[in-house]
């Protein structure tokens, strides 16, 4: 089993390797090899942290998984996927699968020639564009000779084949195709360097536009039927369901825009608590909060100052909120009352669950019953607390 079809298993030898594989995609399932389970991690921490990297270390060398759990985690996951059937879903998947991909890309780039030479487990930049058809269509800037004008780029080394100028030529209809004029002004045509076709990118663009390529090749496919009679569905139910609670896509039309600690539930005052006491909170401890600081109307910059003073960092904070916030609103509210006592978050502190099946539920009841309520952002603005 390749090492590097396992790195990037979207790639074509992938698949290929995946084909050839001693075992079947039904067999493993039907198992519950080491493989569902690294997959479910992969759709997991996919959809709650954008990352499919895998908590047990960082890839390659560290991870509890072997290459070939690594390699055919990634098909279930995809199966997993289309067994969720939701849009928002597989958007969130291929994202992640695409940003892990580059950072390792990151990584590899940023391996030196002599180190590559002895580890095949690396990619290099022509192989990247070779792999999406993009040989013939990216070409270094002649005007930007190699170890010259590196500008933004300048930290990240070479690819190895002595193709790192800082700038390259993308013809314009991949480009079009790969980028996209909401990535900000600088990405639209008529803000572009723009001659015989081509069009000018940095050495950074041009691996945001590799990314975006990445992430449709991922996407490209799902939702997909599972044949009836292999029993996949069938065994991989109770991960279905699992992820479907986690994610618990309900959409609230009008949340409690007021954040009123001194109201919160139980179960996010408890997470508070823990952080401040700068105890490190779980995956699903930091989910079940951002999502509801996100949930009760808060900005990425309001939780960041919200969780000023506890274990939670704020680059952590501004990715998972933002990750959690889109145009479309909060997509992802934080989970059930059943799903965080599943997950021993939740203790039900005087049978409260009956009152509400969710946190951000159970926070609108108290705040519509509570006499006054102080908005900590309206302190925060005027050194004075106000009320609403
Ligand atoms: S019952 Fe719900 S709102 Fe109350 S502490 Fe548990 S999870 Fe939080």
């Amino acid at each position: 089993m390749d090492a590097l079809d396992a790195k990037y298993p979207f790639f074509a030898s992938a698949r290929e390797a995946v084909a050839e594989a001693p075992v079947s995609l039904p067999e493993l399932v039907a198992a519950d090899a080491a493989a569902v389970d690294r997959a479910r991690e992969r759709v997991e921490r996919a959809l709650l942290e954008g990352t499919v990297a895998s908590e047990t270390g960082a890839f390659p060398g560290e991870s509890a998984y072997d290459a070939q759990a690594e390699l055919l985690s990634y098909p279930i996951a995809r199966i997993l996927v289309s067994l969720l059937d939701s849009d928002p879903a597989i958007e969130k998947y291929a994202t992640a699968e695409a940003a892990t991909a580059m950072d390792r890309v990151h990584r590899d780039l940023e391996t030196d020639d002599e180190l590559r030479s002895v580890s095949s487990a690396t990619v290099a930049l022509d192989d990247l564009l070779a792999e999406f058809d993009l040989g013939d269509t990216v070409r270094p800037d002649a005007t930007a000779p190699a170890g010259t004008d590196r500008g933004a780029a300048g930290a990240v080394a070479g690819s190895g084949t002595g193709r790192d100028p800082s700038h390259y030529r993308i013809d314009v209809g991949p480009y079009l195709r790969l980028t996209s004029p909401d990535w900000g002004d600088s990405w639209r045509l008529v803000n572009r360097a723009l001659a015989d076709g081509a069009v000018r990118v940095s050495r950074d663009e041009l691996l945001a536009a590799l990314e975006a390529a990445v992430e449709e090749r991922v996407a490209e496919g799902l939702p997909f039927e599972l044949a009836a009679d292999e029993g996949i569905a069938e065994a991989l139910d109770s991960r279905v369901t699992d992820l479907r609670r986690l994610l618990s896509e309900r959409t609230y039309a009008e949340p409690p825009d007021v954040v009123a600690p001194a109201l919160f539930p139980p179960c996010m005052t408890n997470l508070i608590e823990k952080a401040e006491r700068d105890v490190a909170l779980s995956s699903a401890e930091s989910f079940a909060l951002m999502a509801f600081l996100v949930g009760i109307g808060m900005t990425p910059d309001e939780v960041v100052a919200f969780c000023g003073d506890t274990s939670l960092d704020a680059e952590g904070i501004r990715y998972q909120t933002e990750y959690l916030t889109d145009d479309r609103g909060t997509q992802y509210p934080p989970p059930t009352c059943e799903t965080l006592a599943n997950y021993g978050i939740c203790h039900n502190e005087d049978d409260h669950m009956q009152v509400a099946a969710d946190p951000l539920s159970y926070y609108e009841k108290r705040v519509a019953a509570a006499d006054e309520v102080t908005d900590w952002r309206a302190g925060r603005e005027t050194d004075e607390p106000s009320e609403t």
